[in-house]
């Protein structure tokens, strides 16, 4: 297999972006996984995703946003949000299981909006922060506190896991194997 390009710049369009994690996903993904630090961090951010959703099925607030997609219009995740999403993050993506949608199957709406919701783990910041006035008003504030502890978790964890990969891959890169 011939060796990758570096990652498109965070302006490239999300289908380079897309198109190059699926490659260094095909390429990389055995000796990125091999390596036990970086495999441990994976995990420990598929914990810590899996703990905030849960505390916002809790709260209450995926029924709301369900109840935006269903009746009210739509969710507003809108077109655009998926550009801000880089290379490396979408490879994270794709190293935690995650199937990168090749065109968008719903106009208007972010690529990464799926028929469940969102379909991405590791989630960029304005993502994971987000939190509309509905929201603000309907869900009890303790909830809402106990989610942001939870999201902060969930957001150290993956800064700490796309530096590691980011080292990771300059580290490949310098020994002539990316
Ligand atoms: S965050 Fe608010 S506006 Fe967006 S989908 Fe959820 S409830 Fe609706
Ligand atoms: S939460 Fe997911 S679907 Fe919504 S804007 Fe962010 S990436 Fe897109």
């Amino acid at each position: 297999m011939a060796p990758l390009s570096d990652p498109p710049p965070l302006s490239a369009p999300i289908s380079r972006k897309i198109a190059w994690a699926n490659r260094a996903f095909a390429l990389w993904a055995p000796t990125l996984l091999e390596d036990q630090a970086f495999s441990t961090r994976v995990k420990l951010l598929e914990d810590a995703t899996a703990r905030s959703r849960h505390a916002m099925a809790e709260a209450g607030i995926t029924a709301l946003c369900a109840e935006c997609e269903t009746r009210e219009g739509g969710s507003c995740c809108g077109a655009g949000l998926e550009d801000r999403y880089d290379s490396l993050l979408l490879l994270l993506n794709r190293l935690m299981g995650v199937h990168l949608p090749g065109a968008t199957t719903r106009p208007g709406s972010c690529r990464f909006l799926g028929e469940g919701g969102c379909v991405l783990k590791a989630r960029h910041v304005i993502c994971v922060n987000y939190l509309c006035g509905k929201i603000i008003k309907a869900v009890d504030p303790g909830a809402l506190t106990r989610l942001r502890d939870l999201e902060g978790e969930e957001l150290e964890t993956l800064f700490l896991l796309h530096e590691e990969l980011r080292r990771l891959l300059r580290q490949l890169r310098s020994t002539g194997e990316a």
